[in-house]
Parts: C-alpha cells; structure tokens; sequence
C-alpha cells in the first residue's frame, strides 16, 4: 500500500558534494579566514578540512591525503615554512601559500620549500578557486609542464633525469627536487639550443594563471644550482632569461 510506504528516497541536492570531489585541506589559525575560505570553496563543489594549528595541520595531510593544502604561514605549533618542508620531504601534493600583503621574502622562501603558489590576504575568493583549480588542474597531469613521454630518460653528462618517475640522479646519486623544479629543469632541457624568457618560463612551468613575479624563476634556479652543482646545465642569457646549451 503505498501509505506505508515511508521509505522516501533521499533527495540527491545538486548541493551535495561527492566524495570523490578534490581535498583541500585548510591550515589556517584565523577563524574568519579559515571559514571564509572553506565556504567558497565548499561552494565550489570541494571538500574542505581545516587545522587551526601547523602541527595538527601536518599530522591531518599525512593522514588524509588532501588533494591540495591551502597553508597560512605564521601559525602555532609550528609555522607554514616548517609544515611545508617536513610534509615536502615525501609528498608532491601541492601546497598554496597564503601570505600577507608584501611579504616577498616570505614568498621566495616559500617558493624554495616546494609551495606551488600563493595567495596574497586579504584575496578575493574567485581569485582563490581559480588558483586551486589551476594548480590541480597542472597537477593532475603530473609531468605537468612537460610533453615527453613517460619512458624518457633525459642523460646529460653526470645528470641523469627519468621523466616518468619524476627522479634525479646525479653522478648515480638521487638528488631531491621540488614539483616545480623538477618541471622547470625539463622543461629548459626540452628546449635545449633556446633561450627562454623567464615569463615564458612561468607561463609553461606555473600556467598562465600564476601571478607570481618573474623572480620565482631566478629563486628555483638558484635551488636547482645549489642542488645538482656542477651537473646543472642551466646557463644564464643576461638581460633575457635561462637556456641548456645544444649539445656539443
Ligand atoms: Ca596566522
């Protein structure tokens, strides 16, 4: 009889956000930011978490895996630098920085650790999720900048580079690199022979969307000479931008 039937099927609002949305992980010790933050981005169909402390914030993405980590910088426990390169030593998963207005050192440091981007406070939440959504967007095709096939195996005197595996070796040793480091010394060895501007650089190696300034480019090359020493092939253009030399 259908008046016993109670069992009305729930109904599936169009609002409900599916678990196999993306993950943003939220580490952010100012409440008003923080809810701000989640309630654009829940709108915009992800699903959030939020840590109010770096260390809680550390242990949550080593736990749930987020998709993303929108991170603050100054927080207790420990800050956003710290979270950022104890997370970075065994996890690509890319990480935003939100920083206060004017901070340039905070971001090239940042930018040093791993961050992929970051967002200047107070931000306009469009600006937000058009950035989180860029920034998964590149790294989802892990490879990201680059268009080699995942066999590659790119050899250059000591540096030995495997582009499906995302490793670096140098003189048989690996060497840790950055997502964005690892993308820009491909991406400069892809197109070996050709000076590229650093806005080319950023453009093929952040996207379009970055709004970064081309220094972010001179801050991963300097980390990329630091790590791989000699065996990195990255040579200066004065008054133009970076090239690898054409093979000899
Ligand atoms: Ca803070």
């Amino acid at each position: 009889m259908a008046g016993t039937h109670i069992g009305e099927r729930p109904a599936v609002a169009s609002a409900t956000v599916a678990t196999d949305s993306p993950h943003i992980l939220i580490v952010e010790d100012e409440e008003n930011i923080a809810s701000f933050a989640r309630m654009y981005l829940e709108a915009a169909g992800f699903r959030v978490s939020h840590a109010d402390r770096g260390d809680l914030g550390l242990t949550m993405a080593q736990e749930e895996k987020p998709d993303l980590i929108l991170l603050d910088l100054m927080l207790p426990g420990i800050d956003g630098y710290e979270l950022t390169r104890r997370y970075r030593a065994d996890n690509a998963t890319p990480i935003i920085m939100l920083t206060a207005r004017d901070e340039a050192v905070d971001k090239v440091v940042g930018l040093e650790l791993g961050a992929d981007d970051y967002v200047t406070k107070p931000f306009n939440p469009r600006e937000l999720v058009a950035r989180v959504r860029a920034v998964l967007r590149r790294a989802d095709h892990s490879g990201g900048a680059t268009d080699a096939p995942k066999d590659t195996i790119i050899e250059l005197d000591d540096l030995r580079i495997e582009v499906g595996g995302r490793e670096v070796f140098v003189g048989g040793e690996r060497v840790a690199l950055t997502p964005k480091e690892f993308d820009l010394l491909v991406t400069l060895i892809e197109n070996r022979g050709i000076v590229l501007t650093r806005e080319q650089l950023l453009e093929q190696v952040w996207g379009f969307t970055f709004l970064g300034d081309s220094r972010t480019i001179d801050v991963h090359v300097r980390q990329l000479r630091r790590k791989l020493e000699d065996a990195c092939p990255i040579q200066t253009v004065w008054g133009t931008g970076y090239k690898v030399p054409a093979k000899r």
